[in-house]
């Protein structure tokens, strides 16, 4: 097969919802610009084609997608896996119809604007981008059904990824579930919901975390949310102080209520799914799994007996880990990563709307810092003053747009609340940004110690 030769405005490797939303801010508010779009999927939406089928938003789908596009019914509505994928497809259709977009599937990026076919190795790509080569993989999600586990597994252990939960054909004696992120607080719901007793279930949680409720993030409740978080944040004399309160006012919420947890991922669960998962009893809080055999599972901290009739869910992957940040703008180059806490579509959106406004990339990237996925608890507050310094400073730039954006958690606000809202942000920043750096002062070395700790929580 021939190589191919592609000149275009922008190249963009991955098609995953943040891509997605980047191509749908250019094309919609530049009517010149063409798109190259490659990813090693057949289809557009990134990790949504991989996830277990029970997989759903964890936070509304008022404000998650594209800017040009709405998504599900409105209201506390959490849009599932299927919807997603098949939204994003409509998407892609929608781009090429408008005959400046290209669309490579099944298609590795391999550097320098260089793509091979994944299907047939003698199809090759190369695509020279007259304006960026946008980097849509930053994130790095990684989930189950492509990520081997990072411990052992003896023969005769039967170990799944919860993908295949929903293809059970008979009861197994206990289900293991390892990883104690959103994945597996999902698969213990998918469980329970279909009625296996909660005796059967044994969660092995190397971390507890700090969840955020979901009913603090509904559309028109979530800006206030965001503005009550700061201010913990501003009054604050340590960081578990800052959730703490946050738990007082119903915004997070800890599993156990005798143990402060160390992790902060943004994983969001509502006040029936938290009761749920008390009903367990069987929890191992032993560190990460080391080796699981047909007798036993040997963690770092100790070694538990297995039953043979077991299942073992495998839901350690990372998915989103928090990384280094780079700058978003830079010669020929952008990178797409969140610069508000944990709302990874808007960003890319907000990034896009960025780069065709008439500044240099120095300017692009003063008004705007990455804000990484949180990790440790001391994220939350790193992460809660970078998201206010970009929200306030966007106000100076884009102050239309960003209140037009559904995309945007102020958009669902009225007028009055929004106004009110940015208001306090902008009077508590400073504060908050004194009272993390005193914490940071205070904690350094829990910080430092829970980021090396990098893999096996869970995503
Ligand atoms: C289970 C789960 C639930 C979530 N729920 C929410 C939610 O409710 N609300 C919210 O705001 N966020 C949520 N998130 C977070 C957010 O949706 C994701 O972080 C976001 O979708 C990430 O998209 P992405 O485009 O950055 O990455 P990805 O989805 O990983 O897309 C990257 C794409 O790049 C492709 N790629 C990588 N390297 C190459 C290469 N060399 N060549 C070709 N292609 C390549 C990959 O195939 C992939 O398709 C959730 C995340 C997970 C994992």
């Amino acid at each position: 097969m021939p190589t191919q030769h592609l000149d275009t405005d922008y190249l963009l490797i991955g098609a995953g919802a943040m891509s997605m939303g980047f191509a749908d801010v250019i094309l919609s508010e530049d009517p010149t610009a063409r798109i190259v779009m490659v990813d090693r999927h057949a289809n557009p939406g990134g990790h949504w084609n991989d996830a277990y089928p029970f997989v759903r938003l964890h936070q509304p789908a008022a404000f998650y997608g594209l800017h040009s596009t709405s998504l599900g019914r409105g209201g506390e509505d959490l849009s599932s896996g299927a919807n997603l994928v098949a939204y994003y497809r409509d998407a892609m259709d929608a781009f090429v119809r408008t005959g400046r977009v290209t669309f490579l599937p099944m298609s590795e990026y391999e550097g320098d604007g260089r793509i091979t076919s994944i299907v047939d190795a003698g199809q090759v790509t190369t695509v020279t981008a007259r304006r960026r080569v946008v980097d849509g993989t930053y994130s790095h999600v990684l989930v189950p059904s492509i990520c081997p586990p990072r411990y052992e597994v003896d023969p005769g252990v039967t170990l799944v990824p919860p993908n295949e939960l929903a293809r059970i054909r008979r009861p197994w004696e206990r289900y293991v579930i390892v990883g104690a992120g959103k994945t597996g607080i999902d698969s213990i719901l998918f469980l329970l919901d279909n009625g296996v007793a909660p005796e059967r279930i044994q969660w092995i949680m190397p971390n507890d975390a700090w969840l955020l409720d979901r009913g603090a993030m509904q559309p028109d409740l979530v800006l206030d949310t965001v503005v009550a978080m700061v201010q913990s944040i501003a009054d604050a004399a340590g960081i578990q102080d800052a959730f703490l309160d946050l738990e007082r006012q119903g915004i997070v919420f800890r599993l156990d209520e005798d143990s402060l947890p160390h992790k902060w991922r943004c994983a969001t669960v509502d006040r029936r799914e938290l009761a749920q998962l008390r009903r367990l009893e069987d929890i191992v809080r032993l560190g990460r799994v080391q080796q699981i055999g047909r007798d036993e599972i040997r963690l770092d901290e100790g070694t538990i007996d297995a039953v043979p009739d077991m299942l073992v869910v495998d839901c350690s992957a990372n998915g989103l880990a928090k990384r280094d940040p780079v700058p978003l703008f830079a010669p020929g180059r952008v990178t797409l990563q969140p610069v508000f806490m944990c709302q990874q579509t808007f960003s890319a959106a907000l990034i896009a709307h960025l780069e065709l406004l008439d500044l240099t990339d120095e300017h692009r990237n003063r008004i705007c810092t990455p804000v990484p996925h949180p990790e440790h608890v001391l994220d939350l507050a790193s992460a809660l003053v970078t998201t206010t310094r970009n929200m306030l400073n966007c106000n100076r730039h884009m102050a239309l747009w960003l209140r037009r954006t559904r995309l945007f958690l102020g958009h669902h606000a009225p007028a009055h609340r929004y106004l009110l809202g940015s208001g306090k942000l902008a009077m508590v920043q400073r504060r908050a940004t004194a009272s993390m750096q005193r914490m940071q002062r205070a904690e350094p070395a829990a910080g430092a110690a829970e980021r090396r700790e990098a893999v096996g929580a869970g995503a």
